[in-house]
């Protein structure tokens, strides 16, 4: 099957055995009944597996070509049950430029529990092999960054990974299995935040993992179990929703994504426009190399570099909304150095080109002329 077509029918044949209806039920139960002690149809309780759940998971699984989907409470959720496969002692190689919340839970949490992280510029990616020694376990890639928007060599990170027996994590929740697929280029697992493009219309959150490997997934499995930050079976029937309309949603989503970037590279206000899509964007070829398109997720600069200017565009913008996360239909400004990085020091933010007017949009499906008309008029 080709994407297009897994998006709506992957791991989705024979959903309901019972009256054929061609959604999965929304199994709403915490238990179920046993005829004798370990009887049962195959699930036993909701934490453990639910039937909406599985109809979700086996959907993931298909449009990553993985063999196994495991889906959690949250994105968070999902990247905590993957460190929870290391012990104390071991090391962790990350991406520096990284989504704000990974960067506290790595640093807060499981700096605390033992686990050391490396955070470093991946763009080269030959630099990773620097710092694994006998204590690296993992190698945990983000790409595109946010909110740089830079491209991270995912087949040269899992070259890195292999030749050193080192498992490698890719954070596809920029991207989406529409414009690039980890596990093909060599990934171990691929981590999403479903609340952003995989569920695509703001109203959930949650999150994912893909694996191929059937040891790897069945310890994924144990912690996702014993640890129990799963999804309930509403949540799993949204984002199942979601995932049939995600071909054509990224298709607008790049569309309109190109056109607003090439709208702001010529805007004479504008300093600097970070999209992979630009030929000038410094890893242009690794994102033509590695994805099929580029996405909607463009940030820029103001001349000037202004911060009250930068605060009263976002202000001044109507049809996009001034609000954290992205990746839903509606289009959405973000204003990094006092929203999602306003935690990070100045001088610190300021060295990976998070600057006072650094401007995020996630670049929605509305018509792309009052998108861009928009932009017209808060920009001045
Ligand atoms: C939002 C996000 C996360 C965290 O996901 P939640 O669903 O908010 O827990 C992780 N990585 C990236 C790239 C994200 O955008």
């Amino acid at each position: 099957m080709k994407f297009n077509t897994k998006t709506i029918h992957g791991g989705q044949h024979d959903i309901d055995p019972a009256y054929g209806s061609v959604m999965p039920p929304i199994y709403q139960t915490s238990t179920y009944s046993q005829s004798t002690p370990g009887g049962h149809k195959g699930f036993e309780y909701s934490r453990s597996g639910n039937p909406t759940r599985a109809a979700l998971e086996r959907a993931l699984a298909s449009i990553e070509n993985g063999k196994h989907g495991l889906a959690f409470a949250s994105g968070l959720a999902a990247i905590d049950a993957v460190i929870k496969l290391l012990k104390p002692g071991d090391e962790v190689i990350s991406t520096s430029d990284l989504y704000g919340g990974t960067y506290r839970l790595f640093t807060k949490i499981f700096e605390g529990f033992g686990i050391k992280f490396h955070f470093i510029g991946m763009e080269n990616a030959t630099k990773i092999a620097d710092y694994v020694n006998g204590k690296t376990k993992l190698i945990w890639v983000e790409t595109p960054t946010n909110p740089m928007m830079n491209i991270i060599d995912i087949k040269a990170a899992a070259k890195a990974a292999r030749d050193t027996g080192v498992l490698l994590a890719v954070d596809n929740t920029f991207a989406t299995p529409y414009l690039q697929q980890p596990l093909d280029l060599g990934a171990d697992i691929v981590m999403h935040s479903a609340t952003k493009y995989l569920g695509g219309h703001s109203d959930v959150v949650m999150g994912a993992l893909v694996v191929n490997d059937d040891a790897l997934a069945e310890k994924l499995y144990f912690i996702q179990n014993a640890s129990g930050a799963v999804c309930g079976p509403q949540d799993s029937f949204l984002v199942l929703r979601g995932l049939k309309t995600l071909h054509i949603r990224m298709q607008r989503h790049c569309e309109n994504g190109e056109k607003i970037a090439k709208f702001l590279l010529h805007h004479p206000k504008i300093e600097n426009v970070y999209w992979p899509g630009l030929e000038d964007h410094p890893n242009h070829t690794i994102a033509k190399d590695q994805m099929n398109d580029f996405g909607g997720m463009i940030s820029f600069v103001t001349k000037g570099n202004d911060y009250d200017e930068a605060i009263r565009i976002v202000e001044n913008l109507k049809v996009f909304t001034l609000a954290e996360s992205l990746g839903g239909v509606e289009s959405l400004a973000g204003h990094p150095a006092s929203m999602t990085h306003a935690s990070i020091p100045k001088e610190e933010r300021e060295k990976t080109g998070v600057v006072d007017a650094l401007i995020r949009l996630s670049v929605g499906i509305e018509d792309v002329d009052d998108l861009i008309n928009d932009l017209k008029q808060a920009i001045g």
